[in-house]
């Protein structure tokens, strides 16, 4: 079977040549291991940081190690009690066709709840992250604006969606014209702003945002956040998700010094990391289900096929060259 290994740390952007595809052999569970044939692989933007040897809330991937990553496949020998053969199950096994599974992380996929793939997805890591980090972080109430970053992606579109449900205007920032059609067309957002195509964030803002932002869920950083913050209501919530803009930076941009703005305005900011609420998931999944079930959440994946494809694609996912939640589909 194939496997993609990191072979070296890129300083800025990665280039394909920073991993290597291989063949390695298939290997056998033991007790309490399950043999898993992966179906899906789930591209974020937090394996850049892994591609890092910096200290972080999660350890880098070795050189020479299989890249990490969020999978989704199909049990094919087991010898774990609680799996068996044909269940479909989650887990980090990372980017390779055949894995060994059995840690704490693994779990089981209803297939018959939605397509398997959207365990990476909207009833995945990127719904959770959206679920908990508006709702707990960031706290809309009926009739505030909600504002989000990335909106046509896999967090940035559930957001939306949830601060529709919960009676919020909502305002999506994405990168270009279909992204941002999507958004309000398709996804029911009150407007989107064309960060590429505006030359004012400021003014579209105050345009999209006529009582001003209340929640920022922010997904991007950088120049995008600042025209937010400078925006930002009093007693208004920031959720710190990510700052996908300087994930291939060298070295941090000189912005605006926007604390100041926080202390005048009482705005909170706090940073989370989606795992911090992995006790609540159950619920929470099961409320995103019914959304979906009855149509009020609606989800777009961005599917590439093939295991060697899968290095281009997590590139591409740090340019905006995906639109929606990114997998790899294999064999
Ligand atoms: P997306 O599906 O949103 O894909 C990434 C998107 O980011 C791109 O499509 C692009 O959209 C946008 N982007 C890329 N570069 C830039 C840039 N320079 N400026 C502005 N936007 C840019 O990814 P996810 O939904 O998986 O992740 C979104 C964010 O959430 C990331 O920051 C990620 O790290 C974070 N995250 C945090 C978690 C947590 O626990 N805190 C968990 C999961 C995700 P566009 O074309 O619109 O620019």
């Amino acid at each position: 079977h194939r496997r993609v290994v990191l072979v070296r740390r890129p300083p800025g952007e990665p280039a394909e040549s920073d991993f290597r595809v291989e063949e390695a052999p298939v290997p056998e569970p033991r007790h309490g291991e399950v043999l898993v044939k992966v179906h899906y692989l789930s591209l974020d933007p937090y394996q850049r940081g892994r591609m890092r040897d910096a200290a972080s809330y999660a350890a880098a991937v070795g050189l020479g190690e299989v890249m990490t990553g969020g999978t989704v496949g199909e049990v094919v020998a087991s010898q774990h009690p609680d799996f068996k053969v044909g269940d479909i199950v989650e887990d980090r096994l990372g980017w390779q066709e055949y894995a060994i599974g059995g840690g704490p992380a693994l779990r089981k996929v209803d297939p018959s709840l939605a397509p398997i793939s959207t365990a990476n997805g909207v009833l995945g890591m990127p719904g959770m992250t959206a679920y908990f980090g508006l709702l707990h972080v960031g706290q809309p109430k009926p009739g505030e604006t909600v504002v989000v970053s990335a909106a046509s992606g896999a967090v940035g579109q559930v957001v939306g969606q949830i601060a529709k449900i919960m009676g919020c205007r909502t305002v999506g920032i994405a990168g270009g014209a279909k992204k941002c059609a999507f958004v309000k067309d398709e996804l029911g957002f009150d407007a989107c702003i064309d960060y590429k195509a505006e030359k004012d964030l400021d003014a579209a803002l105050r345009a999209a945002c006529p009582n001003g932002p209340d929640v920022y869920f922010d997904n991007v950083g950088g120049e995008i956040t600042d025209a937010v913050l400078r925006n930002i209501n009093f007693f208004g919530r920031v959720a710190l998700c990510g700052s996908i803009s300087q994930y291939n930076a060298t070295g941090a941009s000189m912005g605006p010094r926007l604390l100041g703005t926080f202390v005048g305005k009482r705005v909170m900011a706090r940073g989370f990391i989606v795992t911090d609420f992995a006790q609540h998931y159950g619920p929470a999944m099961r409320q995103m289900g019914e959304w979906i079930r009855s149509g009020q959440l609606k989800y777009r994946e961005d599917i590439v096929e093939g295991i060697d494809k899968a290095p281009r694609a997590f590139i591409g996912l740090l340019r905006g060259e995906n639109f929606g939640k990114m997998l790899v589909k294999l064999a």
